[in-house]
């Protein structure tokens, strides 16, 4: 039934050579002076190797540990700016035969309400989403070949692209986080124009994964970890990887985390578009007290800013996992990409009653959306919607080109601008109305390039007198 083919070994993931690197860097974690040589390989914003990263993470000198935020700050600064994405899951069913053993989904937990949405269930959620404001989101189901196959994944991804409000498109974007499939099923997501598939590693560590996967298609470790290496094989070129974070020991993951970019940048010649940063959470029969490698916030924090050095042109995902206070901090040190407004229940956008008990786990940030965007303008963020650039296929390779030289700022402020705009124009509350105003107002005047600016007031000016919506650099 399940498509298992790889029992080998996966030989880009060395358990040996990560316990050396865990072990050279716990010995050199405080030799200042090579923390400060790999600190000066760092600013030149090209990257660091995962042995380079891990010791900046294990590093305990106080000074050092001030360069390394800083370097952090300064690097989301020059490549990202003030521009933060937006975006909210979407649960479409909780059936699942695996055993993960963190997660309420897994087939054993009785108590979990099981639920698969109709099509017509999958339009009102996707209608509650775009009526919140949302322009992308993210699909995520269990695994279940018999009551979520592809074909349903796929005609879901059909219906929510084609859901419209009032004569209006609604979800401009799908991301997808579905089970680590087969090459001809990745070719099938492809077609379906999907934006980025989403796949967490969970750990990277071998005997602790077999551990919190005793059964069920996901148990097969070579098949999980080679998942992405199918996706790209499949013409997927926009990936995004990640690892749940109290799994196993933190520096292991980190470690391997990067190995894997590093491999599938040296055989693909892309590496994730973007990476993410969940950690356990409370969740419907999960016990956390059963977690030995939970990290505490200080070390959550410090992952955030050396992975923020270490791949400066990958954005950094954090979810609502994590508490308003975390997320403002992360926001400053490297994180690019947010959740918000998220349930992760199935059908809970429209049917709270109906949904209740189907949560994936309990989130930390419940603001609504409007407040997340008050939030975020009055730190002077930009808050984005923008999904230009995969419509306008600037994806993968080409993408990486473009961020590498930094052309990406001509293209995605403007964006973001014009996002925000029409999210100001009809979603927002008065408050989030004019400081989203004055904001645009100052950020315009930012626009170094003058052909640009020109457009954007142009275009900023057909979203305001409702000629137009939609438009993008
Ligand atoms: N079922 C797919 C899979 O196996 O990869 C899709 C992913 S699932 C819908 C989304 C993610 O939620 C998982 O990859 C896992 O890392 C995370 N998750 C599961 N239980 C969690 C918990 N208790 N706390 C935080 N995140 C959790």
């Amino acid at each position: 039934m399940y498509d298992i083919k790889s029992k080998a070994e996966v030989d880009f993931i060395n358990d040996t050579k990560i316990k050396e690197t865990i072990d050279y860097a716990t010995k050199n974690k405080n030799n200042k002076e090579l923390i400060n040589k790999i600190l000066k390989e760092a600013e030149k914003i090209k990257g660091l190797t995962h042995s380079q990263a891990l010791l900046l993470l294990l590093c305990d000198l106080e000074e050092e540990n001030k360069k390394i935020f800083e370097l952090a700050k300064k690097i989301k600064n020059l490549i990202y700016g003030k521009r933060i994405v937006l975006f909210a899951p979407l649960y479409i069913s909780n059936y699942c035969v695996n055993g993960c053993t963190y997660c309420p989904y897994c087939y054993l937990k009785k108590t979990t309400n099981r639920r698969k949405l109709t099509q017509e269930e999958i339009e009102k959620e996707t209608i509650e989403l775009f009526k919140m404001g949302h322009k992308r989101i993210a699909l995520e189901t269990g695994e279940d070949n018999i009551n979520c196959p592809i074909e349903y994944v796929l005609e879901s991804i059909d219906t929510i692209y084609n859901t419209k409000y009032k004569e209006k498109p609604t979800i401009r974007r799908i991301n997808v986080n579905i089970a680590a499939t087969t090459v001809e099923n990745y070719k099938k997501l492809k077609e379906k124009n999907i934006g980025t598939y989403v796949l967490f590693q969970e750990t990277y560590n071998k005997k602790n994964y077999e551990k919190f996967h005793p059964f069920g298609p996901k148990s097969d470790y070579s098949y999980h970890t080679t998942a992405m290496d199918r996706a790209l094989k499949a013409g997927i070129d926009d990936i995004s990887c990640g690892v749940l974070f109290g799994l196993s020991d933190y520096k292991y993951d980190f470690t391997a985390l990067l190995m894997h970019k590093e491999h599938l940048e040296k055989v693909y010649n892309i590496g994730p578009h973007t990476i993410s940063v969940p950690r356990i959470k409370p969740a419907n029969e999960i016990d956390l007290n059963k977690f030995e490698n939970i990290i505490d916030d200080k070390t959550f924090l410090k992952i955030v800013a050396c992975f923020r050095i270490a791949v400066p042109y990958t954005g950094i995902i954090i979810s609502t996992r994590e508490t308003k206070e975390i997320r403002e901090i992360a926001l400053n040190l490297g994180v690019s990409q947010i959740s918000g407004g998220s349930l992760t229940s199935v059908g809970g956008y429209h049917n709270a009653k109906k949904a209740e008990n189907s949560k994936q786990f309990e989130t930390s940030d419940k603001r609504p959306l409007d407040e997340i965007l008050n939030w975020l303008l009055k730190l002077e963020y930009i808050p984005s919607f923008c999904t230009a650039c995969y419509r306008e296929k600037r994806v993968g390779e080409k993408f990486m080109k473009l961020s590498k030289s930094m052309q990406i700022k001509n293209f995605c402020t403007p964006n973001a601008l014009l996002t925000l705009k029409e999210y100001l124009k009809n979603f927002a509350s008065e408050e989030t109305k004019q400081i989203g105003e004055n904001l645009i107002k100052k950020e315009i005047n930012k626009i170094e390039n003058e052909e640009i600016k020109k457009n954007t007031i142009k275009f900023l000016k057909e979203i305001e007198e409702n000629e137009k919506e939609d438009i993008f650099f």
